[in-house]
């Protein structure tokens, strides 16, 4: 009865309409999909409105910069072919840092001489002027001696004489003690500063509300998810506490660290690193902006050193480079962190289990080590919204739905890893505090409420370095906010020319 013709032609209005029906679907899923907001689109969205009101009119570059590819640091490695290694990046056009340093600072130091020759010439005039007007009124003292003023003498004729007569007598009983005879430089050393003029670096040009902080768990009912400029409004004044600061003119380039970059302009890449005749791969590439936390801790031979937060373990392997450090503790808080730590280290060293007696990759959580006064230095290189990751990846990304509570929870973990450096630390010792974030509160108000603590539970004395001075000769690499309101630490901000960063770090040195 059902011949297959018939059979088909029964069936194909049906078939056409599943085929409608899968469109519509495809089309819906498309369109939900369109709808769909991923984590990086979150991290987009609150970064636009949060930094914004950061950085203002300079939000729209870094923005730009921190979507598009950013630029390496190649860190030689000293356990491989180091000397091959450094001809090779030589050959591709890369910059030794510490050569462009030094030639900066060089440049840097000329100028100011050259300023400071033109400041001694513009005080010398000054002063032979004051000189010059010193012996006219002398010469009038000596003129008035010898013609005494009188009703009849013609000076007074004018009617403003007497009152005249009166002041250059005052100025003339200075004159009348000889003139000073010492040399000119003795002149221009004690020349007198117009002090009203000096513009105190430390007052008025930050914005206080930027860095206030109240912890997370204090913000009720904002558990879901908000934006962090609202988050932020809830930051109250803290109570005013010393802070010491203290400027650094001097950035130590370790010299077995050798690190190469393309200068400002040249987006050329570095290919990926390869193996060497040792078996260990020639360099490791990181963010150039990573180096500067490193560079900020001023190792010496033989420091004691814990990297607290050391996953995946980039800055460590660039303190192994100097070949300084006495021990180095390689900490995370993760097992699967730390395994990272150890396959890099694999890749890198010539052979890990010779580092036994130096090397040491611990897991714990950083706000509970007990090694009180046993390191010199401590990096506290902390997690944070890791901003250009968040831009780029879905992955792992703090800006899940999921993670919004970790998300706001982050300023207090990190005020609680920097704390335990600043109490583990041996006085005389330093601490760098790094985030590759743009979030002040994650930056500066950390470091601020990290102090806070400080100061209220122990004796401990700290001091903040401000590095300004020191990271002049780097300011044609990096670009480094200013007047952004930042009162300790500095940021390298992603710029399309150099585009590093960010990354911010703060230098602090427990004094006793
Ligand atoms: N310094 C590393 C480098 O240069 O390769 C990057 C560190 S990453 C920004 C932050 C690390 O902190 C993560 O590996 C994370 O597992 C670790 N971490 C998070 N909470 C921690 C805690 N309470 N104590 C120690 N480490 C922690």
């Amino acid at each position: 009865m059902f011949g297959s013709g018939s059979s088909c032609n029964y069936l194909r209005p049906l078939r056409l309409f599943t085929t409608q029906v899968r469109c519509r679907h495809k089309k819906e899923r498309m369109a939900d999909l369109a709808k769909k907001k991923f984590p990086k689109d979150k991290a987009l969205e609150h970064f636009d409105d949060f930094y914004k009101n950061v950085y203002g009119p300079k939000w729209p570059s870094i923005r730009l910069a921190l979507l598009s590819p950013h630029k390496y640091c190649a860190i030689v490695n000293n356990f491989g072919d180091s000397e091959q290694t450094v001809m090779d990046l030589q050959n591709q056009g890369a910059l030794n840092l510490r050569t462009l340093y030094e030639l900066e600072e060089s440049s840097l130091k000329e100028k100011e001489d050259s300023e400071n020759r033109s400041e001694d010439l513009e005080k010398i005039f000054k002063l032979d002027q004051k000189m010059e007007m010193i012996k006219h009124s002398k010469q009038i003292h000596e003129y008035e001696s010898l013609y005494p003023a009188d009703e009849n003498n013609f000076r007074s004729l004018d009617p403003d004489s007497s009152e005249e007569r009166a002041h250059s007598k005052e100025a003339n009983v200075g004159s009348s003690v000889p003139v000073d005879q010492t040399s000119l430089k003795h002149s221009i050393d004690n020349a007198e500063i117009d002090e009203s003029r000096i513009i105190n670096p430390d007052i008025g040009l930050s914005s206080a509300s930027l860095y206030e902080f109240v912890p997370a768990t204090k913000l009720k009912g904002m558990e879901d998810w908000v934006l962090e400029s609202q988050h932020y409004g809830f930051y109250k004044r803290s109570s005013d506490f010393p802070v010491n600061i203290k400027k650094e003119d001097f950035l130590h380039f370790p010299k077995n660290l050798e690190m190469f970059i393309f200068e400002r302009g040249n987006v050329s890449t570095f290919p990926s690193p390869k193996r060497g005749s040792t078996g260990v791969l020639n360099y490791y590439l990181m963010d150039g902006g990573s180096v500067l936390p490193v560079l900020a801790l001023g190792l010496e031979p033989g420091d004691a050193v814990l990297d607290m937060c050391a996953a995946p373990g980039g800055k460590s392997l660039a303190m192994l480079q100097t070949l300084y450090p006495g021990q180095l503790v390689c900490n995370d808080i993760q097992e699967s962190r730390t395994n990272r730590i150890y396959s890099v280290f694999k890749q890198y060293l010539y052979d890990v289990d010779k580092w036994r007696e130096q090397l040491f990759i611990t897991q714990n959580d950083g706000r509970t080590i007990q090694d009180q006064n046993l390191y010199h230095k401590i990096l506290v290189d902390v997690p944070c919204t890791t901003d250009r990751h968040s831009v780029h990846e879905n992955d792992n990304n703090i800006f899940k739905q999921t993670r919004t509570k970790e998300r706001l929870m982050i300023p207090e973990l990190q005020a609680g890893l920097l704390s335990s450096a600043l109490k583990l630390v041996q006085p005389g010792g330093t601490v760098v505090y790094s985030t590759c974030s743009l979030s002040p509160v994650q930056n500066d108000g950390v470091v601020h409420m990290a102090l806070q603590n400080i100061w209220e539970d122990s004796n401990i004395q700290l001091e903040v370095r401000d590095l300004s001075p020191a990271l002049a000769p780097l300011g044609n690499i990096f670009k480094f906010g200013q007047n952004i309101g930042l009162r300790y630490g500095h940021l390298v901000l992603p710029f399309l020319p150099c585009n590093f960063g960010p990354m911010y770090f703060c230098k602090i040195v427990r004094i006793s």
